[in-house]
């Protein structure tokens, strides 16, 4: 080992020891016990498919050897099966700033927010003044499935959907006599950027347009105050910073003003006043009930109920505001050390900077076509984060870049992991041990 290396080591090791001494002085560190995580992974890819929690799979054995094996049908009453769409939807509540019995669990984000988009359309048209109002604003690089959810409900009642860049939203908005409704998702699943809820909430409102969040990146990561932001309706995602496993359910929130005069286009028995007296005739519940379509999906719920409750875990430490903090921390931490370590192998951060402006996800792209190899190497290394390809427009020219995304999720991420992580990206990079052949197939789900 020649005598730079031997420096460059023991300027590693220092930062080692400081990471470590994060790590001892976190007020977090116990959480990282609730979940099971592999030996010799690093997971940072929560923001996409949260960590099992050690609890879950008691619980979920319970739900189906118990409750269901034993209990059988009594346990829709028994076990309170009944209640769990609106027991969960109390638990994600104080998350995100909603208020108890005003969220319900159901189904996907996807359809969840078809029904409230949907709700959010018949408002604007029943307003008597809005009749020029045909606009749906939202984001040009918003997740593919809100913008095709939009797309669907547009074609079938007459809107239009405008998408602008981020930075055009205000101005937009500020000419938007013909925008009925806003509908974004609050943090980028890109580029993990955060949009000021407050503000665009208050710009709509102004001129007259209801808003319709995605929380899908916000929810579990930081705080959100849909009420005191004055947001008309809010979806989010459960398999995410909330834990709740694969394809668990998703949630929906309307706010009390518009809960009892929506009318949300899938109606099924269980979002009915009441399900069990089986009247041919619709009579929606009361508020957000009404949200609810079919049968909950309860296998499913528990494992999504164990998720949130390892994640309130964290409020006697200080909650969503504690988790927020170290989320910052550490994907500050990664973003400096990567700065410091791998400067001049072709990354250029997507993320801001700006604590205020990113979530928990910190994304670059990379300078040749071939990031998803780096992903790969670094996967088979153990360091887990993914891929995102980006996209042409219909013109050819590339609108979105390929990016390589890390998130953070502060329940289970220690600092000496970032350091490690940052280790790993600099010896792929350095090595150039992406250019191996087998780093360059692509699996279906990148
Ligand atoms: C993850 C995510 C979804 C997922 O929708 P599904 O219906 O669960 O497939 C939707 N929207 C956004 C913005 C997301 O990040």
């Amino acid at each position: 080992m020649n005598q730079v290396s031997e420096i460059h080591d023991d300027v590693q090791l220092n930062v080692k020891d400081e990471q470590q001494m994060q790590d001892a002085q976190d007020p977090l560190r116990d959480l990282r016990e609730l979940f099971v995580l592999p030996d010799g992974v690093i997971y940072l890819d929560g923001n996409s498919l949260g960590a099992l929690p050690k609890a879950t799979a008691d619980i979920v054995a319970k739900v189906v050897s118990v409750q269901w094996g034993q209990g059988l049908i009594k346990s829709w009453n028994d076990a309170g099966w009944i209640e769990m769409p609106h027991r969960v939807g109390d638990k994600i509540a104080s998350l995100i700033g909603a208020r108890q019995g005003e969220i319900i669990c159901a189904d996907s984000t996807s359809v969840n927010l078809f029904k409230v988009l949907h709700a959010a359309l018949m408002l604007a048209k029943q307003s008597p003044h809005d009749a020029q109002k045909r606009i749906v604003l939202s984001e040009r690089e918003n997740f593919p499935t809100d913008l095709y959810i939009a797309q669907s409900l547009c074609k079938q009642h007459g809107f239009e959907l405008k998408l602008v860049d981020a930075h055009q939203l205000q101005a937009e908005l500020a000419n938007g006599d013909r925008i009925a409704v806003l509908m974004l998702t609050h943090v980028h699943y890109r580029s993990g950027a955060v949009h000021d809820m407050l503000l665009l909430t208050k710009a709509a409102h102004a001129v007259g347009a209801l808003t319709v969040w995605d929380l899908a990146h916000s929810a579990g990561a930081l705080p959100v105050d849909l009420h005191a932001s004055n947001v008309d309706f809010a979806v989010g995602c459960g398999y995410k910073y909330l834990n709740g496993g694969p394809g668990a359910p998703a949630f929906a929130w309307a706010h009390p003003r518009h809960a009892n005069v929506m009318e949300q286009p899938l109606n099924g028995w269980m979002g009915h006043a009441a399900p069990f007296v089986f009247t041919p005739e619709y009579v929606p519940a009361e508020g957000s009930h009404r949200l609810l379509c079919g049968t909950p999906p309860i296998i499913s719920m528990a494992a999504l109920e164990c998720g949130v409750d390892t994640l309130l875990a964290a409020k006697p430490l200080g909650g969503i505001h504690a988790l927020r903090k170290k989320s910052l921390a550490l994907s500050n931490l990664f973003i400096e050390l990567v700065d410091k370590t791998c400067a001049g192998f072709g990354l250029s951060l997507l993320s801001p900077r700006e604590d205020l402006k990113r979530g928990s996800q910190v994304s670059y792209t990379f300078e040749s076509i071939d990031g998803y190899a780096v992903m790969q190497a670094l996967i088979a290394r153990g360091v887990i984060g993914d891929f995102r390809a980006g996209y042409k427009s219909v013109d050819g020219v590339m609108a979105s870049p390929d990016i390589l995304r890390f998130g953070f999720a502060p329940l289970y991420i220690r600092f000496v992991d970032v350091h490690r992580a940052v280790n790993h990206l600099r010896e792929v990079l350095e090595g150039k041990e992406w250019k191996q052949s087998r780093f360059k197939n692509r699996s279906i789900v990148t």
